[in-house]
């Protein structure tokens, strides 16, 4: 086989046809991470010749998704659209050398022919009418009907693979009756397409969903007719939504971009995606480049995957916590954009995104947080009934004076006037403190109160604790 020696070249091949998701993109982060981990090249092409079903939209989504995760073909994307001369080119070819044939079966012809089958209990299948072979006479060509072009499929023996996740599939010839390589008005088949596209982006393994093994002994035939021996095949077991059902779109699965807006950190997403169907001993948490290093495809998973909210919320929380307060702090300035606030940035931003960051599992959760530092607060009336009591008032506004006065607003200094305080007035701090809280940030918990205090401006902090 040629392929052990040459570079490895993988391809994501997408039908735009549904908005992308988790189930999907998976498709496209195996073949990204063997790429790379074997120096090799990821290819995208995008399988758009089902025209009435593709759209421009869905082609965006696969991009946009692609970017977000950091999963950038190196060649691509090509549009399956845009090679259709080549497909011609390589039927012509294939008529040409005997590979394939002109049939000329009516559609009623086939349809009786069907039913005949089906009443004979035999499996729907072409009966080899226009098939040339040598001594046989063909029938007449009709003027009526347009011909199709059918794949001269071996008739005998069986065709197999070593599957790097099933391992041995074969099918025996005989199931496989010759496939329409291209259709009565000329254009090219899903297969057809497909074979003609591995052959000239020379991909070496093929990643896909276990939904195309049926495909794959149409293909190889197909890849041999034409000289070239198979890629490695990887068939990865379906993903399944929460509720046990194959993930799509039918049955409410998200578009990949969906995750991106809600917030989640892309190594996130991609540590929790690469666990869908594959594993490295009981490591969960893990980054991109440690994946990478890792990935290979003898740890494929052979049992289908379950999509878990849950799991995704904790690993995006792990990943939250172990980014850098100074990386966070940009991708927490876009979201708080969103909410309103713009030109957020510096040393200050990243403080408070180290204070709040193991609180949340996402950037948009880490936004809302630190709203409060940016924008007016509003307390629920019962947070003010609950905490803000006619007994705290009197220490509330003893802590405003007292901070207003102290030398230098930092943490220490807060801490200080807060104690203070509660000797002053004979309290307890949790008496006073979820006051402070509610006031200043509309809530009543958070981190370490005097942390919190910090980053606010002190005006502000004074103001609103005056305010009780
Ligand atoms: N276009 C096919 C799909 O979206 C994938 C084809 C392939 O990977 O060979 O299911």
């Amino acid at each position: 086989m040629t392929i052990s020696t040459s570079r490895v070249r993988t391809r994501f091949a997408p039908s735009p046809t549904g908005f992308i998701h988790l189930g999907n993109i998976r498709s496209a982060l195996y073949p990204w991470a063997f790429a790379r981990a074997n120096g090799g090249v990821f290819v995208l092409r995008i399988e758009d010749t089902d025209a009435e079903r593709s759209s421009q939209e869905a082609v965006d989504v696969i991009l946009e998704g692609m970017h977000w995760l950091g999963l950038d073909p190196d060649e691509g994307p090509f549009y399956q659209m845009q090679r259709m001369d080549r497909y011609k080119q390589v039927l012509a070819q294939m008529l040409d050398e005997g590979l394939a044939y002109r049939c000329y079966m009516s559609q009623a012809e086939l349809d009786a022919l069907r039913e005949r089958q089906t009443a004979e209990k035999l499996k729907p299948r072409y009966d080899g009418t226009w098939r040339p072979e040598s001594g046989k006479a063909l029938p007449a060509v009709p003027q009526s009907v347009s011909p199709v072009i059918r794949f001269r499929s071996p008739i005998s023996g069986s065709v197999a693979w070593d599957d790097k996740v099933k391992g041995r599939i074969e099918f025996s010839n005989d199931e496989l009756d010759d496939l329409i390589i291209a259709r009565a008005d000329g254009t090219p088949t899903y297969n057809f397409c497909v074979v003609v596209d591995d052959i000239d982006m020379a991909i070496t393994h093929v990643i896909r969903g276990d939904d195309h093994v049926n495909n794959t002994p149409r293909q190889i035939h197909i890849l041999r007719a034409l000289g070239h021996e198979p890629p490695v095949y990887a068939h990865l077991p379906t993903v399944l939504n929460e509720h046990g059902e194959k993930m799509s779109k039918r049955h409410g699965a998200k578009a990949v971009t969906h995750y991106r807006d809600e917030g989640y950190l892309p190594d996130a997403m991609v540590n929790y995606l690469s666990r869908l169907g594959w594993s490295h001993g009981d490591d969960e948490i893990f980054s991109r480049d440690q994946f990478v290093e890792w990935f290979n495809l003898d740890h494929l998973g052979k049992s289908a995957a379950q999509f878990d909210e849950a799991k995704l919320r904790w690993v995006g929380a792990q990943h939250m916590k172990l980014t850098d307060d100074a990386l966070l702090a940009p991708l927490v300035a876009e979201q708080l954009g969103r909410l309103g606030h713009e030109a957020v940035s510096g040393q200050r931003l990243a403080n408070m995104c180290g204070l709040f960051k193991d609180r949340c599992a996402t950037t948009v959760e880490l936004a809302q947080w630190l709203d409060m530092y940016f924008g007016a607060v509003s307390a629920s009336e019962e947070d003010l009934a609950v905490h803000v009591t006619a007994a705290a008032r009197p220490a509330l506004t003893a802590l405003a004076v007292r901070l207003d006065g102290v030398p230098s607003w930092d943490a220490p200094s807060i801490q200080q006037a807060i104690k203070a305080t509660l000797t002053e007035h004979g309290m307890k701090m949790p008496q006073l403190a979820p006051a402070v809280r509610v006031l200043v940030c509309a809530r009543a918990q958070t981190p370490s109160i005097d942390s919190v205090l910090s980053l606010f401006p002190r005006a502000t902090v004074v103001a609103r604790l005056r305010a009780n």
